[in-house]
């Protein structure tokens, strides 16, 4: 298949693929909740000091980390997280300064549902059940870079915070592209970039661009403009002709013609990055509703397939090598857009 969505010779079998591409849409992506539940973290009060609210993940009994805990950590509400100064100083050296020997308690600017991320997240615990907000998965993530613990390290595809950040990506898209491209993480930034194919770019402010950087502005540019040039170029070649019949020649073939033209030039004209094959298929299909041929009947057919299975395959996320697809176009498209 070359850049824009087409090849010359192909055994692929699309009548298989397409059948296989309409079921998995149409069944939609794995179920997530949509709710943004907002769970403040269970916390104990101390039987000896009345008053004081103790994290119950890191607590005199947890069991996390090598031995009974050395230091406190507080949060800005007064919640106490009993940790280990090894763990925090492994996690990153600007907890040295913080933690002088003889230091027992560090009261930190973070609120307790942030912190108890922070710590989770330095000792690779799973913090899933506490259901925290994007907000404040993305206040961890500005904590993190605070303290100078590497996100590249902490914030990888596998770990709890990457995968909570996923599952809350559909609530903003834009703010989690946002963070990862400031912070240079291309996983997270191509996951994000999956939720914004067809998000205006226009729209962006000016503090976004920065935030955002050249770089990776250039790849969610590239993504929109591939796939929009992909989607037009696939609508607009129409069927080819079958072998002319007794009843079905070349001016019959005209009339298919129309019908492909008619059927597919909102997609010439307003398509949008992110069609579904679904309204893809369905819409394209309509081509073939008032042809009097079967055989031309079963063109349309035949080339909505190979559209459909070839749109799925089209890039749905940022990827490095953004020149590659700008280099092969033909100079006069490069400046006017056309597909043909
Ligand atoms: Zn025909």
């Amino acid at each position: 298949m070359d850049s824009f969505g087409e090849s010359k010779q192909s055994t692929v079998d699309y009548e298989q693929l397409f059948h296989d591409l309409i079921k998995l849409e149409e069944q939609g992506p794995p179920g997530k909740s949509k709710n943004d539940v907002v769970v403040t973290i269970p916390v104990s009060e101390s039987p000896s000091n009345s008053g004081i609210s103790v994290s119950t993940a890191f607590n005199s009994s947890s069991e996390y980390g090598d031995g009974p805990s050395d230091v406190t950590l507080v949060s800005n509400d007064a919640v106490h997280f009993l940790v280990h100064r090894s763990r925090l100083l492994k996690a990153s050296k600007s907890f040295g300064p913080l933690l002088a020997p003889d230091l027992d308690m560090l009261r930190l600017p973070e609120d307790a549902n942030t912190l108890n991320v922070v710590v989770h997240v330095i000792y690779n615990i799973p913090f899933i059940q506490y259901t925290p907000t994007l907000d404040i998965l993305l206040q961890v993530v500005k904590a993190l870079k605070k303290y100078e613990i590497p996100l590249k390290s902490f914030l990888n595809p596998g770990t709890p915070l990457f995968d909570g950040l996923i599952n809350k990506l559909p609530a903003m898209p834009l703010e989690v592209y946002l963070v990862a491209a400031e912070n240079d993480l291309f996983e997270l930034a191509c996951e994000a970039s999956k939720q914004l194919l067809s998000f205006l770019l226009t729209i962006l402010t000016d503090e976004d661009v920065q935030r955002m950087g050249s770089i990776y502005l250039r790849m969610i540019f590239t993504l929109q403009t591939e796939r929009l040039f992909v989607l037009r170029r696939l609508v607009a070649n129409p069927p080819t002709a079958h072998a002319p019949t007794t009843t079905c020649g070349a001016g019959e073939y005209g009339r298919l013609k129309s019908a492909w033209s008619s059927a597919s030039v909102n997609f010439v004209l307003d398509g949008k990055p992110d069609v579904s094959v679904v309204l893809l298929y369905k819409t394209l299909d309509a081509a073939k509703t008032d042809l009097p041929c079967t055989d031309c009947q079963q063109c349309v057919t035949q080339r909505v397939q190979e559209i459909v299975v070839r749109w799925s395959l089209t890039p749905k996320t940022i990827r490095m090598d953004v020149q590659d697809f700008f280099a092969v176009l033909p100079p006069a498209l490069r400046y006017s857009g056309s597909v043909n």
